[in-house]
């Protein structure tokens, strides 16, 4: 087992001699962590039973709320009024959540399925982050109260899969709650952490992070070097997890109780019993090997070994994830050095065996497995109070990102993979004279037209001093930071003019339509190519077809009336050659025009220029 020893000050002090705590805002539970004694503890609740903050909030009709234990209770008295699972919404679009809304108990509101998502509670409107705020407002007391503190900064844990949007909104949600948060952190990264990986560097390591919570599970590999982690991989199922565990074991129970579906699916009441129950065996069997109990006058059991049969699907599912995510990273179970359990659902016996069969090495899980990437984001804290030098975090950006260029292509500037924080900028020009307002779309994506990727936002460098196309340098920088969040500047360089958005995009992403998105780009990537070189040459020949009108103008006096005849009819055939699809073509009546005009060019150049000298005075 890990057995590491750390310098680590007590309670985390900033410069200001302020506690930075760190904060796992989970989808079920939530929990607050801060360095006592040298060593990372979770904050417990006042009866000093639980370090669990259920993520669930309740509106009563006076406007009061409630926080944690006492929602939760809520959930089945008042489920219209109790928010669960608020962290599935985050940075989310009614259209990216619809189909999970027979999930939710309350109102998810559709107005405007582009819009954030918001959350219908008697008559007011709530933002995923107002309600997550909620959550974070408690934690933050929870601390201050064991503290005898004010409380102001902190760092948070998101999933390794989260977008920008998510990750910003996770920001947003800390400051609503009066929490600056300084850091976002990868819940992997953390779950490490806590073990201690990494903090030796002179170590280089590659891990599995296996999460497997009440209704998510997902694995990442992470690869650590020289204090470095980044993220290889990340892979998942946004619904597996205990709760299907539960699941499980309750429909068993009712087969043995003889209850029909029907009957079952009519009595909610009993259906929460029987899950209520099923959950108790669960647990009981992750100690003993046999469960016994009654519900509704009958008598249930199930023995380790049917329990473990029932469940092996399920399992069986989360090692097909890491296969997934092995594969991604380009790695085989032999590369993996360590593997560390998070989440409540890795007590199970089963799981515990069957990942360390899968990886063929014991997994670390010696810590409590709900509260290792709590404990994580506190040594995080640790690190960013300048107790852990030289210790940084480094991930990768999913998708790449870029900008639409003309005919509506996508030009990547940081590439997908890339390891974040990255600065990346290319130079542009304009392709009509005298633009005076450029538009920048941003998107991400890996397909070449940028009508199939995804939109991250627009803005147009206004007021640029009219001039020649070509002649305007814009200088387009894109600046991702160390929380996954990019900034994109536009400047004009002869003029000096400058504009940035940071984007924090209308709608989020599904982990589903991330994946979708990068298939889509294998699969259509011969059509994508074909497409690409049809527009490129499309725009080479515009500007050609602009050049060649401007030089017949400029340089009427100098060409024979053949010469013009003969290059207009090559202008047209050009025009003509860029109606078609095919870019051979189109090269074709380039090259041709080329070839034709090159000597008149060099001809016209020389007669400009002897005229020019002509009309110099020396002296
Ligand atoms: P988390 O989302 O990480 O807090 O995990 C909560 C899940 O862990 C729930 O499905 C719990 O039922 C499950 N869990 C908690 N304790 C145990 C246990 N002793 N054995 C099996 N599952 C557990």
């Amino acid at each position: 087992m890990a057995t590491f020893s750390i310098n680590l000050k007590d309670g985390t002090l900033n410069k200001d001699n302020e506690v930075i705590v760190g904060i796992d805002l989970g989808t079920t539970n939530s929990l607050v962590a801060y360095m006592k004694d040298g060593a990372a503890v979770c904050v417990q609740d006042d009866l000093q039973k639980n370090t669990l903050v259920p993520s669930v909030v309740h509106f009563a009709s006076d406007g009061s709320i409630l926080v944690g234990d006492a929602a939760r209770e809520k959930l089945i008295t008042d489920p219209a009024h109790t928010i669960y699972s608020v962290k599935r919404l985050m940075g989310k679009s009614y259209n990216d959540v619809q189909t999970l809304e027979a999930f939710f108990g309350y109102r998810i509101l559709d107005e405007d399925k582009d819009a954030l998502v918001k959350v219908k509670v008697y008559d007011r409107y709530f933002t995923p982050v107002e309600l997550s705020a909620n959550i974070l407002r408690e934690l933050k007391s929870r601390v201050e109260r064991e503290l005898k503190a004010s409380v102001n900064q902190a760092v948070i844990t998101v999933p390794a899969y989260f977008n920008d949007n998510q990750r910003q909104a996770t920001r947003d949600a800390g400051k609503l709650a009066g929490l600056d948060v300084l850091r976002i952190v990868n819940e992997p990264t953390a779950a490490a952490l806590a073990y201690g990986i990494g903090l030796d560097k002179s170590k280089a390591e590659t891990i599995a992070v296996y999460d497997l919570g009440g209704g998510t599970f997902d694995v990442s590999i992470l690869q650590i070097q020289d204090g470095v982690f980044e993220v290889l991989s990340t892979n998942g199922d946004t619904f597996l997890g205990g709760d299907d565990i539960d699941k499980t074991i309750a429909t068993f129970f009712a087969a043995q109780m003889g209850l029909d579906t029907q009957v079952l699916s009519a009595n909610k009441h009993l259906q929460q019993e029987l899950r209520l129950l099923a959950e108790h065996a669960k647990k009981t069997l992750s100690d003993g090997s046999f469960f016994q109990g009654e519900i509704d006058g009958k008598a249930v059991s199930i023995g380790r070994d049917t329990f473990e049969e029932l469940i092996m699907p399920l399992v069986q599912r989360t090692l097909d994830c890491c296969q997934n995510a092995l594969r991604d990273a380009g790695l085989k179970t032999n590369q993996i050095d360590k593997v560390v359990m998070v989440g409540g659902s890795t007590r199970v016996p089963l799981v515990k065996q069957k990942v360390s069969a899968f990886f063929g090495k014991p997994v670390f899980n010696n810590l409590n497995p709900d509260e290792v990437v709590a404990l994580g984001a506190a040594i995080q804290a640790d690190i960013l109070s300048g107790n852990q030098k030289d210790l940084l975090l480094i991930d990768v950006t999913p998708l790449s990102l870029g900008i639409e260029t003309v005919g509506g292509l996508m030009d990547v500037i940081i590439p997908r993979n890339t390891k974040i924080p990255s600065k990346a900028g290319r130079q542009y020009t304009t392709s009509v004279d005298g633009q005076k307002n450029l538009k920048i779309a941003v998107y991400q994506g890996e397909r070449d037209l940028v009508e199939n990727n995804r939109k991250l936002g627009e803005f147009v460098l206004r007021d640029v001093p009219p001039m020649p196309a070509g002649l305007p340098k814009i200088d387009i920088q894109f600046i991702l930071n160390a929380d996954g969040i990019l900034t994109v500047r536009a400047r004009e360089l002869r003029s000096g003019l400058e504009q940035q958005i940071d984007i924090q995009p209308a709608y989020g992403i599904t982990e589903e339509d991330m994946a979708r998105m990068l298939l889509d780009s294998i699969t259509h990537a011969g059509a994508d190519m074909k497409i690409r070189g049809v527009l490129e040459a499309r725009n080479e020949a515009n500007n050609l077809l602009l050049a060649g009108v401007k030089f017949l103008q400029q340089n009427d006096g100098i060409l024979t009336d053949e010469e013009k005849v003969n290059t207009n009819a090559l202008l047209k055939a050009l025009s003509e050659a860029t109606q078609t699809e095919d870019k051979d073509v189109i090269h074709q009546a380039i090259e041709t025009l080329n070839n034709y005009t090159m000597p008149l060019a060099h001809r016209a150049m020389d007669t400009n220029i002897r005229a020019a000298m002509s009309g110099k005075k020396i002296g």
